[in-house]
């Protein structure tokens, strides 16, 4: 039997430099994103957050909001199998899923408190700017840390660290932006060395491609020769 579970509000929204899904890292603390919760106010009430000091981190559930219309499906192309091979929904971490729940682990940068209400700072985040925030809770690590787990896929598409290399122009113009974004530069650097490209053209030889990504408010276009990422130029967006 079906039983209906009653619906399900968020507790907030998240700010994230990450403005579109294409290079999200796959999974939280691959780049040291800062992300900040702000809560709506029936649960901005900083006695909610008493003592979540005492935790480095904390779980993140949330809703894939940007997929969820697409529905869910039993087999889902895995990036660690090389893109194509499948598993099961159950057997991955993939966003097309049945109630379209995310869970990120991100460490704890605090919480403000500012005209009564509270907003909660995280780093390492894996999340798309506005992404609806349903719940946190503490990682405790009597229980959530198990150094006997295993995976064994993990040995499988590593993800790829590649050098990353800002022409002078991007350089420059990231330079004019450090103001505004101090963690730029490293979080261009800590994305594009995953090579946030297809499985298919990662193994290409020859990739004539310019490729683009929103972070904050810039654009980056970067493309990938001899295996090292090139940063080619940085716009502000209007
Ligand atoms: N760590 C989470 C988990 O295991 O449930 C997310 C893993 S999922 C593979 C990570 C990807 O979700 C990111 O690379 C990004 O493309 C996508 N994503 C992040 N926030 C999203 C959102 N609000 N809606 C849809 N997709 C999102």
């Amino acid at each position: 039997m079906n039983i209906p579970m009653p619906s399900i509000a968020p507790i907030g929204t998240i700010a994230t430099p990450f403005k579109q899904k294409f290079a999200i890292p796959r999974q939280p603390n691959l780049a040291q994103a800062k992300g900040v919760i702000q809560f709506h106010a029936s649960y901005a009430n900083p006695q909610g957050f008493k003592g979540i000091e005492e935790f480095s981190h904390l779980w993140l559930l949330f809703h894939f909001h940007a997929t969820a219309h697409r529905g869910w499906k039993p087999g889902v192309k895995a990036p660690r199998l090389g893109g194509n091979a499948k598993l099961g929904v159950f057997a991955s971490r993939s966003t097309h899923r049945p109630n379209n729940i995310g869970l990120s682990v991100v460490k704890n940068g605090g919480i403000e408190v500012t005209d009564g209400m509270a907003s909660l700072t995280v780093y390492g985040v894996d999340l798309l700017d506005g992404t609806p925030i349903l719940d946190i809770k503490p990682y405790i690590r009597y229980a959530d840390c198990l150094p006997d787990a295993q995976d064994k896929l993990d040995s499988y598409g590593t993800i790829p660290n590649r050098s990353v290399v800002f022409t002078h122009t991007a350089q420059r113009q990231c330079e004019k932006m450090q103001g505004q974004h101090p963690d730029l530069a490293t979080l261009i650097r800590a994305v594009l060395s995953q090579d946030p490209r297809p499985a298919y053209r990662q193994s290409q030889d020859v990739d004539d491609k310019v490729y683009k990504v929103a972070l904050y408010d810039a654009d980056i276009s970067w493309q990938v020769k001899n295996n090292t990422v090139y940063v080619l130029d940085i716009t502000r967006i209007r």
